[in-house]
């Protein structure tokens, strides 16, 4: 039998915080009923009167910073700080589709034979979205806001150690004003989803997470003839060349790798060196690393939390061991230690090649996989040799040379002398493995939108 509820716990000490129901088929049921009828009110609504409630949810997670993080950081361990600023960076982006989505949605007019032709932007119906725990807010919300501005409705599969995140989500959403079917979150296991997945009344699914859950969801999608978006992993690559200002490029690459606890989609994964700095830079990319401060992720002064769960950091450490035993070196961490909580050390691998581990699969975890290249080329040809392509950055003190190299860089974004990061205003999302569709800026808003033609005669 199916267990009937999950049990979330708190990966810095292991203690168990709070148990969750599973949904019945009934409650299921009830609730997708419940979307479908909040759709064909919601999308009547005007673009106003949606921004104001949008606003309103944005001046909650603002308000709400403090405890909104401090519930992700109980749930999934990244550093408090960290926590609070995703809060916050969820406010700007409801803020951000409450101004734009109107602009983003207008009728566009089309020249034709037609006395009138024009593109009518509406909304599909009730969106799916199943979540990752990493940003357990901000990928939420970045589907949430411009779904819900565009008319439509969501429904929330959450990932099942941020129950109380999904929970409080919703709460905001509520307490902003909007109908209680415009935002849900379902306490569903794999095999329930795939029943929602499947279901009339779910007009589309959004998933961020792994390549492998983007494979289950999306082939699930297929079969229904739904669209789906998938924004998946990445072994992102961080190119290191010759002429890089070496300062930065050391300290942001530390960041890049670690923050979130290592556990960013969009992260720095496989550095890639240019010979001619390839040793200075290992040195001090591994004295910043090994001096990183390791522990409780409320104290202000944790640099890295935990692992979000045990099995996670039994995983990750699986694939050190595995990259150790085909040759990479271990130049710092790579051990477990003792004691309570999900904690692994930061970890730096030299001299990996393509085709192993450290290489070819995603680490989702404070580990770094250093790889010299020759020249510029090879740089690029490693950096591209690879299945994913997320979120890339090339470090040169010639901004033209970096630009060259990032249009040759085969990822859904290339960030030149700056570690890869999310804006409301800029579309995310992969290529390869890494998925497909994109969101955020105009693309995020038009993902679940009928695109209709009208012509009149
Ligand atoms: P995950 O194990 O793939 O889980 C993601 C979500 O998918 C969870 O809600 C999970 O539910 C659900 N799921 C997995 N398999 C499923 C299936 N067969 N049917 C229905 N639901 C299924 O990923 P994760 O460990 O939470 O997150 C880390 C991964 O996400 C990394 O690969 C990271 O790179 C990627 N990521 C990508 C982006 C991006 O924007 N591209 C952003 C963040 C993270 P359960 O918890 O119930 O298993």
């Amino acid at each position: 039998p199916r267990p009937d509820s999950v049990t979330t716990r708190n990966p810095a000490t292991g203690e168990t915080l709070d148990t969750y129901r599973r949904l019945t088929d009934d409650e299921t049921d009830a609730a997708l009923d419940r979307a479908a009828e909040a759709f064909e009110a919601h999308r009547q609504t005007p673009f106003a009167v949606r921004a104001e409630a949008m606003r309103r949810a944005a001046d909650l997670l603002d308000e709400g910073a403090e405890v909104h993080g401090a519930l992700m950081t109980r749930e999934m361990g990244k550093p408090l700080d960290q926590a609070v600023a995703e809060a916050r960076k969820c406010a700007w982006v409801c803020r951000y589709y409450a101004e734009h989505a109107e602009g983003f949605l207008q009728d566009e007019p089309r020249e034709t034979d037609a006395t009138r032709s024009f593109v009518a932007y509406e909304p599909l119906g009730p969106v799916l979205a199943v979540m990752p725990w990493n940003f357990p807010y901000w990928q939420t919300l970045r589907f949430a806001a411009p779904t819900i501005m565009a008319g439509g409705v969501g429904l929330l599969k959450h990932a099942d150690n941020v129950l109380g995140c999904a929970e409080a989500m919703v709460d905001v959403f509520r307490q902003a004003g909007f109908d209680d079917g415009v935002f849900q979150w379902l306490n569903l296991d794999h095999e329930a989803t795939a029943r929602v997945i499947a279901d009339d009344r779910v007009r589309a699914v959004t998933l961020t997470g792994s390549s492998r859950a983007g494979r289950s969801v999306g082939s699930q999608a297929g079969q229904a003839l739904k669209p789906s978006l998938l924004e998946l992993g990445g072994s992102d690559a961080f190119v290191v060349l010759a002429d890089a200002d070496l300062d930065r490029a050391v300290e942001v690459g530390v960041a890049a790798r670690t923050q979130n606890n290592g556990q960013s989609c969009i992260a720095a994964k496989r550095f890639i060196l240019e010979a001619p700095i390839a040793d200075e830079y290992t040195a001090r990319f591994v004295e910043r690393m090994e001096a990183l401060t390791v522990g409780d992720p409320t104290d202000p002064d944790t640099d890295l939390g935990p692992l979000a769960r045990e099995d996670l950091r039994a995983g990750v450490h699986d694939q050190v061991e595995r990259a150790a035993a085909e040759g990479a070196r271990v130049l710092c961490g790579g051990t477990v230690p003792d004691g309570p909580g999900a904690y692994y050390p930061p970890t730096v691998l030299g001299g990996v090649g393509e085709g192993t581990v450290a290489f070819e699969e995603e680490i989702f975890g404070p580990v770094a996989s250093l790889t010299v290249a020759q020249d510029q080329d090879d740089a690029v040809r490693l950096a591209n040799a690879t299945r994913f392509g997320l979120g890339g950055s090339v470090w040169t003190r010639s901004r033209e040379r970096g630009e060259r190299v990032a249009r040759r860089i085969r990822s859904g974004a290339v960030f030149v002398n700056e570690m890869t990061k999310s804006h409301p205003n800029l579309p995310f999302g992969g290529v390869g493995d890494s998925g497909y569709g994109r969101e955020l800026g105009r693309p995020g808003i038009r993902a679940f939108v009928n695109e209709k033609t009208v012509w009149v005669e």
